[in-house]
């Protein structure tokens, strides 16, 4: 027990410091050494999804909104603001479609909370122009403008991508070519439609299928295969590291550590 808690904390001493230091690299091989340690102590395997960078799997909705901005590194794409981290995996997307005949249009990406804030505003005086009480005004500008805070698109890992020949926000997207090429490829490049049809009562937004989300293609696969929803995975994540954490301490105890 002594050794391993010593291992632990040197592990997250030098990771701190080195994080301090700006060297993210250096907590990756700190983890996985740490990791490797553990091995030898326990039989529980580290699911794949435990070594997916936080960052990807960042859930926004309307139950949990984020407080403030989120800090990332960004650049664009055709003027849109996205994740850098992500971005390359957006531009070789956009690349292959073109090259298979299929013009996709990005048409929105990241928006921070004070720019939703403006809109969602504007929406509720637009109503309150018309006639409604402030409470009503924004209780029709909820269902149109997501409340700041609880979009996606803060993100900057979620894009509205449509095509030239269908520039509407509508199910009628799901009908065009750009949607399926989408469908058939996007996961590849590690995004997930977001919205689905059948996952409304659990998104708790209404069928998107022009809004995509970079999630990585290690999830993105399996949240294809699955036919999850992210909030569904998150959950199988959650449930996941449960099960491990109770496996450390059956084997805990079982060997007196
Ligand atoms: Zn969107």
């Amino acid at each position: 027990m002594v050794r391993k808690s010593r291992l632990i904390l040197s592990g997250l001493l030098i990771a701190s410091f080195l994080t301090l230091s700006g060297f993210g690299f250096g907590q990756v091989i700190i983890c996985k050494a740490l990791v490797r340690s553990y091995e030898n102590l326990k039989p529980v395997e580290v699911p794949q999804e435990d070594i997916t960078p936080q960052w990807m799997l960042t859930l926004v909705n309307t139950e949990r909104p984020l407080s403030g901005e989120l800090d990332f590194p960004k650049d664009t794409i055709n003027g849109y603001t996205f994740d850098a981290r992500a971005i390359d995996d957006l531009r070789a997307m956009m690349q292959a479609a073109k090259d298979d005949g299929i013009n996709l249009l990005i048409c929105s990406a990241y928006r921070s909370i004070a720019k939703q804030t403006e809109l969602f505003e504007r929406k509720i005086r637009q109503y309150q122009n018309a006639g409604y009480s402030y409470e009503d005004a924004y209780n029709i500008a909820k269902t149109i403008v997501a409340i700041p805070g609880t979009s996606e698109h803060h993100t900057g890992l979620a894009a509205d991508i449509i095509t030239v020949d269908y520039q509407v926000l509508d199910e009628g997207f799901a009908e065009t070519a750009a949607y399926q090429w989408l469908k058939e490829n996007c996961t590849q490049y590690g995004f997930i439609m977001r919205y689905p049809k059948e996952k409304q009562d659990i998104t708790g937004i209404i069928y998107e299928p022009w809004h995509y989300r970079y999630v990585g293609k290690n999830v993105a696969e399996k949240i294809t295969a699955n036919d999850w929803c992210l909030e569904e995975y998150i959950e199988h994540l959650e449930l996941e590291r449960e099960k491990n954490l109770t496996g450390q301490a059956i084997f805990a105890e079982n060997t007196g550590e």
